[in-house]
């Protein structure tokens, strides 16, 4: 028997028109690229987020195309999320840091129609111009007043907006139409587009409401460091709008000083980042010796939280959450807040179980498997590759059969490609990585893209590149190398090879020769061995 309850599609523009009604004071505070300070309420952005949707359709963007931002944290940025989907278009976040070449893939791989940009990137987008899609038009996220000479035909953010006025009804389509487009780094080969939805969107918005409740509440104020071009800002967009909670934008101004600053000016309550960006605010507060006022959490994911920076900011009583997740998670996978149990526990114990990646959110299933694929106990001794199922989670990649076709197991879990143990209480600790892949500062270093270029340097007949400990980028790449001659090339010579594919930060920061590479029982470079050998290995500074 069929219950007899309405079926709404659930939409993405249904957020915002819930903050409009229903938080009418919460509101985004944005330092801004051109320098000054931005406060507008959720009812302000609404009003805007439907004069850009306007201008969008006049635009000629309609169902389904692709409009890309390349932006900071701030309210445009914002706004365009909701203007994009809200009619059905979708959103699509690019990451600055990616290499040129990575970026002019996905643009071109996701076939975008309008480029949204802040004024920092006019030069880069500039130098990319030549080799982009003639079609593409570019929009300059700034007012008329702040508009660059450039040789490109540029539109202008707010005369687009202005023309418009806002009076708007959002569109109803089906609630599985596609609304935001997020690449990420394969371990090989191009990155891969994780395709949200309007119903995995507002689902994990809830998930995120219900599982970080502490500090999604009206009138307290979230910081996310943790970018609006990287997943989503971990779901902050949606969720702060839905419960209230006011956003305060950093614009690109990341480093400890500003970070404190910003945060003491507008007493934020909780902040949200990878760990590198906690290094320089921790420097920051100990130099002033104060953390700034009305500072009482913090989200720390992207990369594992050390627990030595757990244990710094609960010994100034911010409440740590260590969080994990991925792209193909929307993002939020697990939340490491502690059971009341444990309440009156010493700090140590605290912090021991905070160093973990906290527990399943609801809606997010897990499971360990064996190399046989067979399921693993929950423990917290038996480790193995870890499996996510739930309706937030990506059942493919944008446009990428041969990635679809591998993404999930017969059974219909998404391999994660981490390695982890879970313990009776439900705690996820991750171990290791099964993926090949590098995390600096919260960005992917893909080592088979690195290690591939560096062998087609005739001096080197073999190379593996691995992670290795780090203490401001979490990890860096170290390639392990076997030269082809007697004499090995010079350093510089391969990294100048290597800078003609990657971004900067994507080298190695040093490369030792080897005579030969440790291999695996299957003859594979057993990546293993050389990650426990070189794990001390002192990086050039
Ligand atoms: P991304 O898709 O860029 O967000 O990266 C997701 C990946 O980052 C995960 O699969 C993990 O490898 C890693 N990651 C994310 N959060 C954590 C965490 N709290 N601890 C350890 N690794 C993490």
């Amino acid at each position: 028997m069929q219950g007899q309850m309405m079926h709404r599609p659930l939409r993405i523009a249904d957020i915002l028109t819930f903050a409009e009604d229903s938080h009418k004071t919460s509101e985004v505070i944005s330092r801004t690229v051109e320098g000054d300070l931005n406060r507008i309420t959720y009812p302000d952005m609404a009003a805007r987020a439907r004069q850009m949707a306007k201008a969008l359709i006049a635009l000629d963007i309609s169902l389904g195309d692709r409009v890309a931002t390349l932006a900071w944290n701030g309210y445009r940025h914002l706004e365009l999320y909701y203007a994009i989907s809200g009619i059905g278009a979708v959103c699509h976040t690019i990451n600055p840091r990616l290499s040129p070449e990575q970026m002019l893939y996905i643009i071109g791989h996701a076939e975008d129609r309008l480029l949204f940009l802040d004024l920092t990137f006019v030069p880069l987008v500039e130098k990319l111009a030549p080799q982009l899609p003639k079609t593409l038009r570019f929009v300059v996220m700034t007012a008329r007043a702040h508009m660059p000479d450039s040789p490109l035909d540029l539109l202008c953010y707010e005369d687009l907006l202005t023309a418009q006025d806002p009076h708007y009804a959002w569109p109803e389509f089906p609630e599985d139409t596609a609304s935001g487009l997020c690449y990420t780094s394969g371990t090989t080969g191009h990155p891969k587009g994780a395709l949200y939805s309007h119903r995995s969107t507002v689902l994990h918005t809830m998930l995120c409401a219900i599982s970080l409740r502490d500090c999604l509440q009206p009138g307290r104020k979230i910081l996310p460091v943790v970018p609006l071009f990287h997943v989503n800002a971990w779901g902050l967009p949606y969720a702060a709008p839905l419960t209230g909670a006011s956003l305060v934008m950093p614009g690109p101004r990341l480093d400890g000083a500003s970070l404190w600053d910003l945060m003491n000016d507008e007493q934020v309550f909780s902040a949200w980042g990878v760990p590198t960006v906690w290094l320089g605010l921790l420097a920051e507060i100990k130099q002033r010796g104060a953390k700034p006022v009305g500072f009482g959490e913090v989200i720390i994911g992207g990369s594992a939280a050390p627990r030595s920076m757990i244990d710094a900011f609960e010994r100034m009583d911010v409440s740590v959450c260590h969080a994990w997740g991925m792209t193909e998670m929307s993002p939020v996978g697990t939340v490491g807040h502690l059971p009341p149990s444990m309440d009156d526990h010493p700090l140590e114990q605290r912090v021991d179980v905070k160093a973990k990646q906290g527990r399943r959110c609801f809606g997010v299933d897990l499971k360990i498997v064996d190399e046989a694929g067979a399921a693993l106990p929950h423990d917290g001794q038996a480790s193995g590759e870890l499996y996510v199922r739930g309706n937030s989670i990506v059942s493919g990649y944008f446009a990428n059969p041969e990635a679809t076709a591998q993404a999930l197991d017969p059974d219909g879990w998404f391999g994660t490609g981490d390695v982890a143990s879970i313990d009776a209480d439900g705690f996820l600790t991750i171990t290791d990585r099964a993926k090949d892949l590098i995390k600096s500062g919260g960005e992917w270093i893909s080592s088979l893209d690195v290690e591939n270029m560096a062998m087609s340097h005739p001096g080197i007949a073999n190379c593996a590149v691995i992670a290795v400990p780090h203490p401001k980028w979490d990890e860096r790449p170290l390639m392990v190398a076997v030269a082809a001659e007697d004499i090995p090339p010079k350093k510089s010579d391969i990294l100048s090879h290597l800078a003609q594919y990657l971004a900067k930060w994507q080298l190695p920061d040093d490369i030792v020769f080897v005579d030969t590479l440790p291999l695996t029982a299957t003859g594979k470079v057993s990546k293993l061995t050389l990650r426990q050998e070189y794990a001390d290995h002192a990086l050039p500074a």
